[in-house]
């Protein structure tokens, strides 16, 4: 068996950290305050590695090496397929180093290996090379108007794309943006999140090696006020935004002087739909792969359970009985389904939730609390009983606790699927077609999965109805993201 083809060994091998400093302009530097700030090990909660910690100054810098990259080029200027080329260039050197991206993730964000390996990182070069095939395929059209006129529309890149992404996946997110903003001419100027910056400096690393101009991609480390800083500054053209709905309501005040383009990519609460007349076993394995993937560390996990009461005692069972098979423990054992959660602020966070639920009633059938004391380990959780009103039945909790609802008729269940502020996601297993379509019209989300759970894609869009979003990621609809619509008419006679 070649190097290339060898299964990877059980226990992955600890990453060298190569990269800490801020990407500006083609070059490494420190930031221009000197500042550093530590990313942490969720496993021991020690410090992985001190990382530049960008500030307004090397916004500025970097802001201005993008609209340099921007106008004079050679990005959007360059032949497209140039441009695609390249992007499938970086997305080689990724599989090239996918195990060691894949440790990386696992490193900053705590998440399993066997997570990294077989999700994130091929997900990441997926993306990209989907994208790098849109790069000389983005065009316009030509409009029959009334009159003696040639009238035609171009679509043209938006510009300097300001982009910030969270922490629960790092590489993943930083594809997603990278790709359509690459793919139409858009130079980027990328905030990581501060819990995981690690894998992103990586991804510039290889973009400068895969021959990406300098100022093209710039990569800045750093908090919120970084963040606010990038959506502050008139230089920039455009804001793209995964994150909490908070935080996106504090970027679009930032951002109304300037009149920024904004899309979001936000919270939810998503339904997961079970009739009677599901495969059931499907459905459980189904269901706790919607809630538990990732340490419930998705922004659209399945965490509203509506079970048809007719079933509600063997689903019980049987997702109980998974949940407490689930294997913590450290993520860089191939054999691990549960890592911790990414910090303390998020362990907390759920921490009081679980009370929250306990307090209001719901019945916690297993889990409800920490497991060891080291390290943001969360027991997989569910909780049964649990009804519309409960906070944990409202709010986006972001870990492994799932709330189990009974329901006893479609009508019933639609409307309650629809009674949250969020919108993104939502799923029903049924063999009923009629009734699977019926639901997939009547949710209110912008994906809706039919006997399946987190089934993405590069090429299927992505994003959220209602406070889950504005705007959709992956697929053609990105591109709209990061294009001008331009109009030209000329005069015949
Ligand atoms: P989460 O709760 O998932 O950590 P946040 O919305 O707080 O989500 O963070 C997502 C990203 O937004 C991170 O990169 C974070 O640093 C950044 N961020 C936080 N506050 C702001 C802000 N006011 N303006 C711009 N970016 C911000």
């Amino acid at each position: 068996m070649s190097a290339a083809t060898a299964a990877p060994p059980r226990k992955a091998a600890v990453p060298k950290i190569r990269q800490t400093k801020l990407l500006i302009g083609g070059e490494w530097c420190d930031a221009a305050s000197g500042k550093t700030f530590a990313t942490m090990n969720p496993v021991t909660e020690e410090k992985i590695a001190d990382v530049a910690y960008a500030g307004e100054a090397d916004v500025d810098r970097a802001v201005k090496a993008a609209r340099k990259a921007f106008e004079s080029g050679p990005w959007h200027t360059m032949d497209a397929r140039d441009r695609g080329r390249l992007m499938n260039r970086l997305a080689d050197l990724i599989e090239q180093n996918q195990e060691e991206l894949a440790a990386l993730e696992t490193l900053d964000n705590g998440k399993p290996i066997r997570d990294s390996r077989a999700a994130d990182i091929p997900l990441v070069i997926d993306c990209l090379r989907y994208y790098a095939g849109w790069a000389d395929k983005i065009s316009g059209q030509t409009i029959p108007i009334r009159g003696d006129y040639f009238c035609y529309t171009r679509r043209e890149p938006t510009g300097v794309a300001g982009q910030i992404i969270p922490w629960n996946f790092p590489a993943l997110m930083t594809a997603w943006k990278w790709g359509p903003a690459l793919a139409a001419g858009c130079t980027i100027v990328m905030k990581p999140a501060e819990q995981t910056p690690l894998s992103c400096l990586r991804l510039g690393e290889l973009a400068m090696e895969a021959g990406i101009p300098a100022g093209v991609i710039n990569i800045l480390p750093g908090f919120g006020d970084t963040g606010a800083a990038i959506v502050k500054h008139r230089g920039v053209d455009k804001i793209a935004f995964t994150g909490s709905t908070e935080t996106a309501q504090f970027i679009m005040r930032d951002a109304a002087p300037s009149l920024k383009r904004l899309t979001f990519e936000l919270g939810g609460k998503s339904p997961n739909i079970v009739f009677a007349d599901c495969d059931l076993d499907a459905a459980v394995a189904g269901s706790e792969f919607g809630l538990f993937f990732n340490q419930g560390q998705c922004c659209c996990a399945g965490s509203r359970v509506f079970v048809e009461e007719k079933i509600h005692a063997k689903f019980v069972e049987q997702i109980v009985s998974r949940a407490q098979a689930r294997k913590l423990g450290d993520p860089f054992d191939s054999e691990t389904t549960q890592g911790p959660q990414v910090d303390r602020d998020q362990f907390d966070k759920i921490m009081r939730y679980i009370e929250s639920g306990k307090n209001a009633g719901a019945e916690c059938l297993t889990g409800g609390q920490r497991v060891g004391d080291r390290g943001f380990f969360v027991a997989p959780t569910v909780f049964d009983r649990v009804t519309d009103d409960m906070e944990i039945a409202q709010d986006e909790i972001f870990g492994p606790v799932m709330s189990i609802l009974p329901f006893k008729n479609l009508d019933e269940v639609v409307q309650r699927a629809n009674t949250t502020c969020y919108g993104l996601a939502a799923a029903v297993w049924t063999r009923d077609v009629a009734k699977a379509h019926h639901i997939a019209n009547s949710v209110r989300a912008g994906t809706v999965w039919i006997n399946c759970y987190d089934v993405f894609d590069a090429a299927a869009p992505f994003g959220g109805f209602k406070m889950s979003g504005m705007g959709r990621e992956l697929g053609e609809a990105a591109l709209a993201n990061y294009t001008e619509l331009k109009t030209v008419t000329m005069n015949l006679k």
